[in-house]
């Protein structure tokens, strides 16, 4: 009897130090998918899923591993070997593209090519195929036990199902940009056929006044009519301008051909070329006489200051003041032109320097919203700085900085009285 119990006994004991064993096993896996599982969820881009799942991998099964994803092409690239070079090469492609085409784990421990260097599991997400999982570990380690492998393969679920949201996300990201640009072209688009319409239309009705004869203008008009036109074709003109500026600055990197200039031949030849569009309004000049010379593409660093001084002029009351003041500050020159007009809304001081940006209250004044954008490219191309604040009195002070340049250092000792 006694020997029957003590059987028994020890038959359910050994049971349930199985059961514990995987209980404890089962939850090591649970805690292990887990902890994965979290870390993926807040990866970001593709390396930081191959950073911290190779980590998991390499804590729980001892391991190094490589993500291998299919390219468009056909070809696999590897995602982030944490197991060096040695891993690269031990990775076989062949088996690589098998285990891809035919969505069966092989290497080690398998029915399929055991005598392999790695295991090879595939990925496959939801959607479809994704990649191949490489795991490689010491030689002198025991193969997986099935329990292992099935966390291994639960591990891979993880990674394809990252690697695809990721995919996902940026297809999300993509399709948003170009919907933007669709959005910017068609805004272009408005805003130059409305700009441009005006003055066209202007510029027609004049030229079709003037042909229809004398007889229905009185006396000095047909001048008046000329000016119009005149006018109205150097505001389509410089429209225009802008939007061809701007589509070269955006080709690709803008190429300076920069010499020296002193500032203030540069603002009197702007001066010179906005006088009419200024009217009564007072200008204003500051610049030191022992100012270094500018080391800027000339043509370039006009088109700044005819944007700045023209908007003094656009959006500010007659009789207002217009100042240009310069100064150089520990190896910096800084520009700045202010006026005393209504300045910037309150909040729109970035926004301002976007394409196609407009304040509410402009349609009245002809633009592209263009000029600034313009402006913060050419500055920006010349490693400078250009921003824009509210004088506490009224009016918007438009600063950029321009970093000394070495060639205008002998030129500075040349000027300098
Ligand atoms: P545009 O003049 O063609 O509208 P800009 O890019 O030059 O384009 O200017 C963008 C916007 O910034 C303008 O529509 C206007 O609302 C505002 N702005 C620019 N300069 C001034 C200024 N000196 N005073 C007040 N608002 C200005």
């Amino acid at each position: 009897m006694l020997l029957i119990v003590g059987l028994v006994i020890s038959s359910l004991a050994s049971g349930l130090r199985l059961q514990a064993h995987t209980a404890t096993l089962r939850e090591r896996r649970t805690a292990a998918l887990y902890a994965m599982a979290r870390e993926l969820a807040t990866a970001s881009s593709l390396d930081d899923i191959a950073k911290s799942s190779l980590s998991h991998l390499a804590k729980v099964f001892d391991a190094s591993g490589m993500i291998l994803l299919k390219r468009t092409d056909g070809t696999m690239r590897s995602l982030g070997a944490a197991g060096t070079a040695a891993l690269l090469e031990c990775a076989d492609s062949g088996i690589a593209d098998w285990v891809f085409t035919q969505q069966t784990i092989a290497g080690v421990g398998t029915d399929t090519l055991p005598a392999a260097n790695a295991i090879y599991l595939p990925l496959n997400g939801t959607l479809g195929k994704v990649g191949v999982l490489v795991v490689h570990r010491n030689n002198r380690r025991p193969p997986l036990v099935s329990e292992q492998q099935r966390l291994l393969e639960a591990f891979a679920n993880q990674i394809a199902v990252a690697v695809e949201r990721d995919e996902l996300r940026r297809a999300a990201h993509i399709s948003a940009y170009a919907a933007h640009e669709e959005r910017l072209r068609s805004s272009l688009l408005s805003s130059i056929s409305h700009d441009l319409r005006t003055p066209l239309a202007v510029i027609g009705g004049s030229a079709s006044s003037l042909l229809q004869g004398n007889s229905q203008l009185s006396e000095g008009a047909p001048r008046q009519v000329v000016q119009t036109i005149h006018d109205e074709t150097q505001r389509m003109t410089r429209m225009v301008n802008n939007i061809l500026d701007m589509t070269r600055l955006e080709a690709g990197p803008v190429q300076l051909d920069r010499q020296s200039y002193h500032l203030e031949e540069i603002v009197g030849a702007v001066l010179e070329r906005l006088k009419d569009q200024f009217g009564q309004r007072a200008v204003r000049i500051a610049i030191p006489r022992d100012l270094p010379m500018l080391h800027v593409d000339g043509v370039l660093f006009e088109k700044v200051l005819i944007n700045l001084l023209e908007n003094a002029a656009k959006y500010t009351p007659p009789h207002t003041h217009i100042e240009v003041v310069a100064s150089l500050q520990d190896r910096r020159i800084e520009i700045q032109v202010m006026d005393d007009g209504p300045g910037i809304p309150k909040g729109s001081e970035q926004q301002v320097f976007a394409k196609f940006y407009r304040g509410h209250a402009e349609e009245s004044v002809t633009g592209t919203g263009l000029g600034l954008a313009i402006c913060s490219a050419i500055i920006e191309a010349h490693r400078g700085r250009i921003w824009v604040e509210n004088r506490p009195e009224g009016g918007a002070i438009f600063s950029l900085v321009l970093p000394l340049e070495a060639a205008c250092k002998e030129h500075t000792k040349r000027v300098a009285p």
